[in-house]
């Protein structure tokens, strides 16, 4: 089963205390193509500036990412600058330029417009909002945002949830986005304006899912060599979404797995700047780290 994905591709200037990425080929809806390719079809829908090449192209569309939404429009590319202290959970973004974004509308091709599973991807939510009214055939409908579009856009974030069936976010988004210090309180409040599953991503902490009265807690793989985190959330999605499309939509969503997918793409995501460990990564590595987990998490009861 597709995916249909739209969001930000861009150049990411990042600085973590083990190194600096100039201008790496980054965004959000890169970050998921890339970890989603390995187990669903991908069909992305972002702009790009002239500075965006064929060789920029060339990593996802060598891992079969459908770039025929894909839009290239005059002017420069999105980019942002982030850096990152010894706590890598957060990034301070140093700056956003929207560039091409600024004046994006969204186009979704027409044969793309019933793809099962849509996921709007860290952007704007007004263009959120413009995709969501072209996509009438989608079957299960995830987003994710961040800080900077809940400070500027709130309004437009809150009535794009409204129509949204699973959030993901980060644990610091969320607190900021219901005012609410408690993460399950806070969950439960963005379940009463729609999304009947919300999934807070913690960073090195690991993953919370809500999904409707059931709770379920992952730790993050436990990696002693992490390089960079930018993209993390991103490639949790890419994974967890995956998963979800691979496995396809009937029934209850096995949320487990899935959670447990995204932790495996996310680790290997930090391994390295830009997408580089996840675009050459193998199915037995994917495999190996699976069952890591299973063995990081697996308890026996009391005697
Ligand atoms: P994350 O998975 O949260 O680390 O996402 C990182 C990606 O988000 C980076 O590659 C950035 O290019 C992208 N990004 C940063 N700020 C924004 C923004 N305001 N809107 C959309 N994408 C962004």
């Amino acid at each position: 089963m597709s995916i249909l994905v739209v969001g930000s591709v861009a150049f990411d200037t990042v600085t973590t205390p083990f190194g600096v990425g100039r201008e790496v080929v980054g965004g959000s809806a890169t970050h998921f193509s890339m970890s989603a390719s390995f187990w669903a079809p991908v069909r992305l829908v972002a702009v790009v500036g002239d500075d965006f090449t064929e060789a920029h192209r060339r990593p996802l569309a060598e891992r079969g990412v459908d770039l025929h939404g894909l839009v290239t429009a005059r002017g420069r590319t999105f980019r942002w600058v982030g850096a990152y202290d010894y706590d890598l959970n957060n990034p301070r973004t140093l700056d956003t330029q929207l560039n091409v974004f600024a004046s994006f509308k969204p186009e979704i091709p027409e044969t793309w417009r019933d793809t099962p599973l849509l996921f709007l991807a860290n952007i704007d939510p007004d263009l959120q909002s413009e995709v969501l009214d072209q996509v009438g055939g989608a079957r299960l409908i995830a987003a994710d945002t961040m800080n900077y579009w809940i400070d500027s856009k709130p309004d437009a974030l809150k009535a794009l949830l409204r129509r949204v069936r699973l959030l993901l976010i980060n644990d610091g988004e969320i607190r900021q986005l219901t005012g609410q210090p408690n993460l399950p309180r806070a969950a439960a409040i963005v379940r009463s304006w729609g999304p009947s599953t919300i999934v807070i991503k913690r960073g090195e902490h690991g993953v919370l899912v809500f999904d409707g009265a059931e709770a379920f807690a992952l730790p993050a793989y436990p990696l002693e060599d992490v390089l960079d985190p930018t993209g993390a959330g991103d490639a949790f999605a890419g994974g967890f979404l995956g998963y979800l499309a691979a496995r396809g939509l009937d029934g209850a969503l096995d949320v487990r797995r899935a959670a447990v997918v995204g932790s495996v793409m996310a680790s290997y995501q930090v391994e390295a700047f830009s997408f580089d460990r996840v675009a050459r990564l193998t199915w037995p590595e994917i495999r190996d780290r699976y069952q890591k987990f299973i063995h990081l998490t697996h308890v026996e009861p009391l005697p």
